[in-house]
């Protein structure tokens, strides 16, 4: 059922790396529709993306280590989760959930920069509660389509990836307090 994305982070960034930007047949060739070649300004956008992405969790590593010593980032662009989560294992409560919300939301841009739009259908809205969401591709940004889950204006309910994210870690957070 919806249980929100279910491939990770890493894996996706692999396959983001391993189809895109290295040369020959790729692996996982049948995990993604691709007729061709990419092109290239398709291999830089992937690169540019790839490299932003280990920037982002080096970063936030970085600025949450409060002081511990760190361990060198492992080569190998699946290890920047493992590697960024292990640098920041001390954070609890909000800031962990800020952590797991950014690296959650990095899958999720992984996903749409590789077409799979559907990853954002398996979270109900935060709103409404429904399953409605959808990609809009020319404003970037996550569309409730229920005609009840409008703003003021009377237009859609609009998300950004990131709060998609929050909200699916403060989701995830609430059901595994209730459980314990
Ligand atoms: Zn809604």
């Amino acid at each position: 059922m919806h249980s929100g994305d279910t491939t990770t982070p890493a894996e996706r960034l692999r396959l983001l790396h391993d189809e895109y930007l290295t040369p020959g047949p790729a692996p996982h060739a049948e995990r993604v529709s691709k007729s061709t070649e990419p092109s290239t300004p398709i291999r830089l956008a992937v690169y540019d993306h790839i490299k932003a992405t280990v920037d982002e969790l080096t970063d936030f590593a970085d600025v949450n280590r409060d002081g511990r010593s760190a361990a060198p980032r492992p080569p190998g662009v699946e290890n920047a989760y493992r590697w960024a989560v292990e640098e920041t294992a001390h954070l609890e409560g909000r800031r962990a959930r800020i952590r797991d919300a950014v690296i959650y939301r990095q899958g999720l841009e992984h996903a749409i920069l590789m077409g799979d739009t559907k990853a954002i259908r398996r979270h109900a809205c935060p709103d409404c509660n429904t399953w409605g969401l959808t990609w809009h591709r020319q404003r970037e940004t996550v569309v409730c389509l229920n005609r009840y889950c409008s703003d003021d204006d009377g237009q859609h309910t609009t998300w950004t990836l990131a709060q998609l994210a929050e909200n699916h870690v403060d989701r995830q957070a609430a059901t595994a307090a209730r459980a314990t």
